[in-house]
């Protein structure tokens, strides 16, 4: 059903990828004069008129080379450009039904088994569906295959994985995050119906494109059920158990072991940071609201982080570097996990401030444990520095100006990227009615799936590893 969409789609050149700033860099060096990459030309039928493109394959034009002997790297001509490519990726990747099981999608050989002697022998061919391809037949294939064993690749899949490849390595981020405040959420807050949401696949891509930019949803119309946030969830994939319960309820209880069981104000903080991985989403789905307060509020703590940044580069910088310790020690549970406030993508040279790709912020003051690294000495200046810092993001994060605020009424749900948007409850009167929340929570891998299905479906490209990729035909 997607294939339809993605033939429709103009397919992306390299030199549009070159056109992104950061890629220049990185552009492919003049080809190393190397023994080893031998490329050879091959007679190939002449492709159709309607295809009429310059050749392919190329020999290596200084080397000379028409011998036809098989060789460790191949030369591609892409867009006019020649591109040389390893043999073992080629081999790497075959997807020949004897090499990938077409049922199951695994492959049915380990990259390991590759002869470290591999070589190619190739030749284009015309293929009715996929176009201009590379053949190659392989010398010291892989141990158990014979020698019809051919690997076929697209010039459009070629391409792709070339530009895969120099974005990865130029430290390109696709990143559709719309940083906010009070004015802007409340400009582009998304509310949806949760039939919709339930029964219409495009409802549901919008509904979670929309959380993936702001990193805050919300559902009406949800059933008075206490399955219902089992449902919205479940919409997405499969949720994420932790000792709290595959759904929990926030409600006021007398000696709660947990701030948020009680009617008391709780300020803006992420769930779970005392976990290696706190959950990604946070559903809430409110089934009884009639104490009065209680409104619930939101602040975007990537968007205080680059305020911040702006402001001071070294407060930023020791957010990003000095270690918090947060906990839960309980008498049968004991969660420890110390992490930096903010967590940068593992990309080098961030040299304008508007280009940090923040990955996951770290806020969660009332789970905070003793510090235990650098908790300050005569002469360290790191506990002081820090808390100069926390200052200055605390002071941007609770900014009226920064701050999303909302009562949620029964019946009605918020999901929010719980290592992204802080959260927070005002003080309620649980003696005058009843408040009741029903939480569930959902693992990044899990919405990224689910994402990444639907935008393949209705877009024909997808995201991965902050990199757009584009379905073949
Ligand atoms: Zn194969």
């Amino acid at each position: 059903m997607s294939t339809k969409l993605t033939t429709r789609l103009p397919l992306r050149t390299l030199s549009s990828l070159t056109r992104v700033g950061a890629c220049q860099r990185f552009a492919f060096k003049p080809v190393q004069q190397q023994s080893s990459v031998r490329c050879f030309w091959r007679s190939t039928p002449a492709p159709p008129a309607a295809h009429a493109q310059p050749e392919h394959i190329v020999h290596h034009a200084t080397e000379n080379q028409l011998d036809g002997k098989p060789a460790k790297h191949v030369t591609v001509t892409i867009d006019g450009n020649p591109r040389i490519f390893d043999a073992v990726f080629l081999r790497d990747s075959c997807t020949c039904p004897q090499c990938v099981d077409p049922d199951s999608k695994q492959k049915l050989f380990q990259t390991s088994d590759i002869p470290q002697n591999l070589q190619a022998l190739c030749r284009t061919v015309q293929d009715k569906a996929k176009g201009c391809m590379v053949e190659l037949q392989w010398d010291t294939d892989v141990p158990g295959y014979g020698p019809d064993h051919r690997t076929r690749h697209s010039t459009d899949w070629l391409r792709r994985a070339l530009n895969t490849e120099l974005e990865l390595r130029g430290g390109v981020r696709n990143d559709e995050r719309v940083l906010w405040n009070r004015e802007k959420i409340t400009k582009n807050n998304k509310w949806v119906d949760y039939g919709k949401y339930m029964a219409e696949d495009e409802a549901l891509f919008d509904a979670l494109s929309h959380l993936n930019k702001y990193g805050l949803l919300f559902l009406k119309g949800v059933p008075e059920s206490e399955e219902s946030v089992v449902n919205i969830a479940g919409r997405i994939g499969t949720l994420k158990d932790t000792f709290y319960g595959r759904t929990w309820d926030v409600k006021s209880k007398p000696n709660a072991e947990n701030i948020a069981y009680t009617q008391h104000f709780l300020g803006l903080h992420m769930d779970l940071l005392y976990t290696s991985n706190p959950p990604y989403l946070q559903l809430l789905h409110s089934i009884r609201a009639r104490a009065p307060r209680g409104e619930s509020f939101f602040s975007d703590s990537f968007h205080a982080a680059h305020t911040l940044q702006s402001q001071s580069s070294s407060h930023f910088r020791t957010l990003c570097t000095f270690p918090v310790t947060y906990h839960y020690h309980h008498p049968n549970y004991h969660y420890h996990f110390t992490r930096p406030t903010i967590e940068l993508f593992p990309y080098p040279k961030y040299s304008e401030p508007t280009n940090v790709a923040i990955k996951h912020v770290n806020w969660s003051p009332p789970f905070q444990g003793p510090f235990e690294a650098r908790i300050g000495g005569e002469k360290q200046t790191a506990l002081r520095n820090y808390l100069a810092a926390a200052h200055a993001y605390e002071r941007l994060l609770s900014a009226e100006e920064n701050l999303y605020e909302y009562r949620l009424e029964e019946g009605e749900c918020v999901i929010f990227d719980n290592r992204r948007v802080l959260h927070a409850r005002r003080s309620f009167d649980a003696s005058k009615g009843e408040r009741w929340l029903k939480g569930a929570y959902v693992d990044d891998d899990v919405f990224f799936s689910r994402l990444r299905v639907l935008q393949e479906k209705y877009e024909g490209k997808w995201t991965a590893e902050g990199v757009v990729r584009y379905a073949i035909a």
